[in-house]
């Protein structure tokens, strides 16, 4: 199988190299800094002009790239990977994007008898330099078994989530419960601090009990710490809960607090963190209450009983 890969960022360089290590020809391209495309030629791809030219070379393409605007501008624009599919061909989209745009993608190119699968990916960039990530795949699964070994050299767990779109519904799910579940422990950690708490015995009773969630694991190292070394970046989070907002708009519905939850993330953004680790907006939400969740003592109202 000859393998396109497109959009050699924070998750497609690793990602890409390991496609490169498993033995696929690998063909890509590259976009505004040749550095990326140039380390994946020294370890044996083959760098080319345009996406179209990627589309010529390679039966199967992968694109992981920021989200929908640039999705649709790989694809569907001048130089695009459109003008250089024909039939047969499969492309694979990795990218965090709204399900609105990957079936916009493939209503241009399945009529061309290309083939498409929607893969977004959970792990951040420990997992894509491991190839442990996780892999939602939306399309059809006799497609999804041909791509299994390409996906397995990037991913341990490949899971098929239902028809195309499907891979981009279930991530932005997973975001959206990911970013409320965050700053639910700003608060409710700023709160506890204020009433007297230690966040260490919040964070060993609470990781314990019904109020867990897995971004508890933001505490240690990042929250408590007071370090917001990337990590998963804020202004990526942002991006997905507003991919999440784009996504019920077209459905007509109310997401109440997503929305506000973009709004904490945009906050924070402007306030210079949004190249942060995304747990940053925890903390920017416990501000508001004078609590650093990573000095105790150091609360304007460290102690005190409620309403005391
Ligand atoms: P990134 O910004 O580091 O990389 C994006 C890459 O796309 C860059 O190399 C950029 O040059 C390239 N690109 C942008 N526009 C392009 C265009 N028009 N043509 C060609 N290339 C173009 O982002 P990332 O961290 O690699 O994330 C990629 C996707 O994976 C996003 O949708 C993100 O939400 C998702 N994701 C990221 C993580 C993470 O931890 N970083 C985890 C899971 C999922």
């Amino acid at each position: 199988m000859k393998v396109g890969f497109i959009g050699l960022g924070g998750m497609g360089a690793p990602m890409a190299e390991r496609v490169v290590k498993a033995g696929f020809e690998t063909f890509t391209t590259f976009h505004q800094s040749r550095k990326a495309a140039a380390s994946l030629a020294a370890m044996g791809a083959t760098v080319l002009a345009s996406p179209a030219e990627v589309a010529r070379a390679a039966d199967t393409v992968i694109t992981i790239l920021p989200a929908d605007a640039e999705l649709r501008d790989v694809v569907l624009g001048s130089g695009g990977l459109l003008e250089g599919f024909t039939a047969g061909k499969v492309l694979i989209d990795m990218t965090t994007a709204t399900a609105i745009a990957l079936n916009e993608i493939a209503a241009a190119l399945t009529p061309r008898g290309v083939r498409v699968l929607d893969a977004p990916v959970s792990g951040g960039t420990t997992g894509a330099a491991s190839g442990t990530l996780t892999i939602m795949v939306g399309g059809d699964a006799g497609l999804l078994e041909e791509c299994r070994p390409l996906l397995e050299s990037m991913g341990s767990r490949i899971i098929h989530a239902g028809p195309l779109g499907q891979g981009k519904v279930v991530k932005i799910v997973n975001q959206m419960m990911a970013a409320v579940n965050l700053l639910a422990i700003g608060e409710a950690f700023a709160f506890g601090m204020r009433c007297g708490a230690s966040p260490e015995t919040l964070y060993k009773i609470v990781k314990e009990s019904s109020g867990y969630s897995k971004m508890m694991d933001r505490l240690p190292g990042f929250l408590l710490a007071g370090s917001f070394q990337p990590g998963f970046k804020l202004d990526l989070m942002k991006k997905d809960v507003n991919l999440a907002l784009d996504s019920a708009r077209a459905q007509g519905i109310p997401l109440l607090l997503t929305a506000m939850a973009s709004q904490v993330f945009a906050a924070a953004s402007v306030a210079g963190k949004g190249s942060a680790d995304f747990s940053a907006a925890a903390q920017f939400l416990a501000d508001l209450a004078g609590v650093d969740l990573s000095q105790p003592e150091a609360s304007e109202h460290g102690s005190g009983a409620v309403g005391g």
